[in-house]
């Protein structure tokens, strides 16, 4: 398997899982994977990364992981953002604060960019994996579509409210042929959230209804048996949720 993407089809959907490397935590390692999908003629990420603001050593690579895959910043004309965090939105602009992806709107819910707009608040942590959202993103508002948190992207790409992790936090549901991919996002961070889902609690805007979202996806993920993609899980990232009585686990592909 190639270690910077990874194709895969769901239905009629070419998707590639690319990989923008990792962030050191000091009890694991976090992946950073991103998913491109193309479908109904259309070039789709979701999120775009680190970027070249945030931890370069180790992240910020899907630029390069896009090139092995023959793809540049001006193909794609769709970025879904599921939620504002660092990880997730640094890729749009440059070093110098320029946009990367020339061709793209931007897809986000209204409730999380009313988020982004409002002032920063008390929680240190947030203000800080919302600094450069607030800093570089809100000049760029006329890119931005703002949509409600239940929103049909296309046919088949499904973005679905998953609040908690954030204000205005989604996952996105692709389904096409009867194959469906539930991109998670950072509803679980880590497979230490299967045991004890408030491990990672101060990564959460609201803590107490990110451990609601969390068990349900877990318990919906679990029963239906459904394919998952993981922003932070292990690249590429690919799975299904797994559970015997009441312990989750994780398949990966
Ligand atoms: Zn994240």
């Amino acid at each position: 398997m190639s270690d910077t993407a990874y194709r895969l089809t769901i239905g009629d959907f070419n998707c590639i899982i690319f990989n923008d490397g990792y962030l050191v935590d000091h009890v694991e390692n976090f992946g950073l994977n991103c998913i491109y999908i193309e479908a109904g003629g259309h070039k789709i990420l979701i999120d775009n990364g680190c970027g070249e603001n945030f931890r370069e050593k180790t992240a910020g690579h899907l630029l390069k992981s896009m090139k092995t895959a023959g793809l540049k910043p001006g193909d794609i004309d769709t970025i879904i953002f599921d939620h504002g965090h660092i990880d997730h939105v640094c890729g749009t602009f440059d070093k110098n604060g320029n946009p990367v992806f020339s061709n793209a709107r931007y897809i986000v819910t209204k409730k999380e960019w009313d988020y982004i707009k409002s002032p920063p608040g008390a929680n240190k942590t947030q203000n800080e994996f919302y600094y450069h959202a607030r800093k570089y993103l809100i000049p760029m508002e006329e890119r931005f579509v703002l949509v409600d948190a239940d929103y049909q992207v296309l046919p088949g790409i499904k973005m679905r409210p998953a609040f908690g992790h954030t204000k205005g936090n989604v996952m996105v549901d692709l389904m096409s042929q009867g194959q469906r991919l539930l991109c998670i996002g950072d509803v679980i961070h880590s497979r230490r959230e299967f045991a004890d889902p408030a491990c990672l609690a101060a990564f959460d805007v609201t803590p107490s209804e990110a451990i609601k979202t969390r068990a349900k996806i877990l318990d919906e993920a679990a029963q239906t048996g459904v394919f998952v993609f993981a922003c932070h899980f292990t690249f590429p990232g690919l799975g299904y949720i797994r559970q015997t009585k009441d312990m989750f686990s994780w398949e990966p592909i």
